[in-house]
């Protein structure tokens, strides 16, 4: 049986676990494939980790993945920010694409961090925030010519603050076609699309990332998927693993990703387990 995350952060910068407290809790937890993805270098983010810092975090991550390598497969990656791409792929094993901040009237605001934040966003658009949501898309799919980014991270993340949909429903036609636009210019560069469960581990959400009117939209387009708990604390490193696989089930798809030591292949769902 599989059981993969691939999204994890450490104390390198905002989780709260050592790289080796949270091998051995993934261990204890039943997995067999941990990826690390602390937050690459920032200049709006000052809880991503340092350019100095980037040479002991590989090393620690490696060091790891030969300790345990009879107990579970390691892999070092990185969370990189649209706004500040790594110089080279070279020194990891994977790359997620994330989009954590929005340009509005000539400001940087994070997508990422609160409900006052939200507000104030959606106060820069006027109060309109379908127009914010048709910004954040059609910037969040240049990801598509970011050649070293594998997997998009948490597709729908300007929803964080909205589970009571008082932005917007989440079915609104104009937002899901902004939403689709994008993931059709996704799934054509051959990108993997994260399950993420972290909002839900942190209290924000009931739901993972993407919203299941998306989920269901991807399968159409055959998106290729992988579930990942975007984890900052060693105890939820798979939170909502179980009821996140049911719906990707029930939704209808077939397989997953993996990450191996030749490169993502393509899983049946059944080899995954909780
Ligand atoms: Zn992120
Ligand atoms: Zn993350």
């Amino acid at each position: 049986m599989i059981k993969q995350n691939l999204h994890t952060h450490s104390v390198y910068c905002d989780g709260k676990d050592t790289i080796d407290q949270m091998v051995q809790t993934a261990i204890q937890k039943g997995f067999t494939i941990l990826g690390f993805s602390g937050h690459g270098p920032c200049r709006y983010d000052e809880v991503a980790m340092k350019e100095e810092d980037l040479v002991s975090y590989r090393k620690e991550i490696l060091a790891a993945k030969e300790k345990y390598k009879d107990q579970i497969q390691i892999y070092v990656g990185i969370e990189e920010d649209m706004t500040q791409r790594i110089p080279s792929k070279d020194p990891y094993d994977f790359v997620i694409g994330s989009k954590h901040f929005i340009q509005v009237k000539n400001q940087v605001k994070n997508v990422d961090y609160s409900q006052a934040m939200t507000d104030e966003i959606t106060d820069l658009y006027g109060g309109d925030f379908l127009s914010y949501a048709k910004d954040y898309y059609e910037d969040l799919q240049k990801l598509a010519q970011f050649e070293e980014v594998d997997i998009v991270g948490h597709l729908d993340l300007l929803m964080k603050f909205n589970e009571d949909e008082h932005y917007l429903s989440f079915t609104d036609p104009a937002y899901l076609s902004y939403a689709q636009a994008c993931i059709d210019v996704l799934v054509q560069a051959g990108k993997i699309f994260e399950i993420n469960t972290g909002a839900i581990s942190r209290g924000y959400r009931k739901h993972p990332y993407p919203h299941k009117s998306l989920l269901e939209y991807l399968f159409q387009k055959g998106g290729k998927i992988i579930l990942n708990s975007d984890c900052h604390d060693c105890h939820m490193l798979d939170c909502h693993y179980a009821e996140s696989l049911k719906q990707i089930r029930d939704i209808g798809f077939t397989s997953m990703m993996v990450l191996t030591p030749e490169g993502f292949k393509e899983a049946p769902i059944d080899q995954f387990g909780l």
